[in-house]
């Protein structure tokens, strides 16, 4: 029996899956393989938050391919020996996978394919990731797009494609080649510290669509005002899903097209824009998960002070907001996006760390860790990306908890400590008098830390920063 290989990365689903449907199609055997290449990203292998879904998300696709017969074939080392170890032992000539664009995954993926057809294989790659290829969206004169806008409206006159099915069963092949256990790719923490991931996520494909599901049915309705409420369940919460390609934007997007139109999902669907946004800017500018968009920020005169940075990743930075948004992404590997903006306001504002110190922390801690939207959105945070947040606008992290979380419940869902501060100082508790905060149980400084830096002190130092790069530019 001739046999094909399909190449699971960040595709882990069966449906509107163009590679699998593919090997599914061809009428060959079909050897589902999932490689654990974690050196082959550097600087950008895969987080603990981000091993932890993986884990799941893959143990739900075995689930599925059992249905077949089928079984997942593990390997661990570098992607392209495997695959080529794999056709020895196998006798498969044939390799299908789905694009990611990620640049060290377009590098070994064009190495692959240059070897695979010298060698005269068949190989094939398709899109699961997004509605529409990068270079697919150009300006008039062919360049890529740096601001969103107008990249959204040239989408917008773009057809958005039907998701992918097959009626076909895959063939399944007589004898395996030799693979390790999902276990032995120790995906999992040692110690379990995931107990409020299990609480919040379902990390499998039912649990996605059910999400989509229950997000179409109410909260999309509200969508354009309640998405910048934390303590609301008002997003779809579907971007773990999305980067782990458990869900294809492509079946997103169909499913939004058959809801009547509204307000709220015209604006869900401009933040899937975003998304391909972001890999559109990934793509043409590959060196932005390391240096920013706008060059002149290579010399900002950051501070980094690693006291600071500690007390922002601990959540103990004195300003409730951002303090519960840093600890919600502890427990649950997720942060609500107002509330990332206000976070990564403070960290490269405020106190003058640098964005890649805030995109290292999140690459760690988000369960959809992205290397596209991670990095527009801290380049956005730190006003040097594209369409980013001027860096002049800095973020008040009082005002901004006041209007979205006036009444503190998400604070005091995630800061315990303030559980018993009235709504009057649960943005600014450090104005309680000492009366005050006998009562409310939290005493500044003993109990909740005085805030790390004044606001009107770190707004005037960021602009004073601002002031010198200005200087030093001209
Ligand atoms: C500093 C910072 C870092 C971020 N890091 C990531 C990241 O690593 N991974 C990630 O998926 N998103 C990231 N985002 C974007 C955004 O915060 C999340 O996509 C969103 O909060 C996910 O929640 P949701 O699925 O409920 O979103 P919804 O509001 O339901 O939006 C639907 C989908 O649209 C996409 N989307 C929404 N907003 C954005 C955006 N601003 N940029 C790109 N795509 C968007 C996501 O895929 C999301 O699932 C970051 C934003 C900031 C400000």
């Amino acid at each position: 029996m001739e046999k094909v290989i399909a190449w699971f990365r960040q595709d882990l689903r069966l449906e509107d899956n163009p590679a699998w449907i593919r090997a599914v199609e061809s009428g060959k055997g079909v050897i589902p393989v999932y490689i654990h290449a974690q050196k082959e990203a550097g600087k950008w292998s895969l987080g603990a938050a981000s091993k932890w879904w993986l884990h799941h998300a893959l143990k739900d696709v075995e689930k599925q391919l059992a249905r077949f017969g089928l079984r997942m074939i593990y390997r661990q080392g570098e992607s392209e020996a495997e695959l080529f170890a794999l056709l020895k032992e196998t006798g498969s000539r044939s390799v299908l996978w789905n694009r990611c664009y990620e640049p060290h995954r377009m590098r070994i993926d064009g190495r692959i394919k240059s070897r695979l057809k010298e060698e005269g294989c068949e190989v094939w790659s398709g899109n699961a990731s997004l509605l529409r290829e990068p270079w697919e969206v150009s300006t008039q004169t062919g360049n890529p797009y740096k601001v969103y806008t107008p990249y959204s409206r040239t989408c917008a006159k773009m057809p958005d494609h039907e998701p992918l099915s097959t009626t076909k069963s895959p063939k399944v092949p007589k004898d395996w080649p030799k693979g390790v256990s999902l276990e032995d790719l120790s995906l999992l923490p040692e110690i379990s510290w995931d107990k409020g991931f299990h609480e919040f996520w379902n990390p499998t494909r039912k649990g996605g669509m059910g999400r989509l599901g229950a997000f179409l049915k109410a909260p999309v309705k509200h969508y354009d005002t309640g998405r910048d409420f934390p303590s609301e369940d008002g997003t779809s919460r579907l971007s773990p899903y999305l980067h782990f390609g458990q869900i294809g934007p492509r079946e997103v997007a169909a499913t939004v097209r058959k809801q009547t139109e509204s307000s709220g999902l015209k604006t869900f669907y401009r933040e899937l824009i975003w998304r391909e946004f972001a890999y559109h800017v990934l793509y043409h500018f590959p060196d932005t998960p390391e240096k920013p968009l706008q060059p002149k920020y290579k010399r900002f005169p950051w501070v980094d002070e690693p006291a600071h940075l500690e007390a922002w990743q601990k959540g103990m930075t004195g300003y409730p907001i951002v303090d519960a948004g840093m600890r919600q992404l502890w427990k649950v590997g997720w942060m609500h996006n107002r509330v990332r903006m206000i976070v990564g306001s403070l960290l490269v504002k405020h106190l003058l760390h640098s964005w890649e110190h805030g995109a290292e922390w999140f690459w760690d801690t988000l369960v959809d860790a992205d290397l596209a939207s991670n990095t527009l959105g801290w380049q956005w945070a730190g006003g040097c990306g594209a369409d980013a947040a001027p860096y002049f606008r800095i973020f008040n992290p009082i005002t901004q908890g006041e209007k979205f979380d006036g009444e503190g419940d998400f604070i005091r869902e995630y800061v315990p400590e303030l559980a018993q501060v009235s709504d009057k100082y649960i943005n600014c508790p450090w104005e309680m008098s000492e009366g005050e905060q006998i009562r409310a149980n939290c005493r500044i400084g003993q109990d909740y830390p005085a805030p790390v830096i004044d606001h009107k002190a770190g707004r005037e130092r960021a602009l004073e920063a601002l002031q010198k790069l200005k200087e030093a530019d001209s």
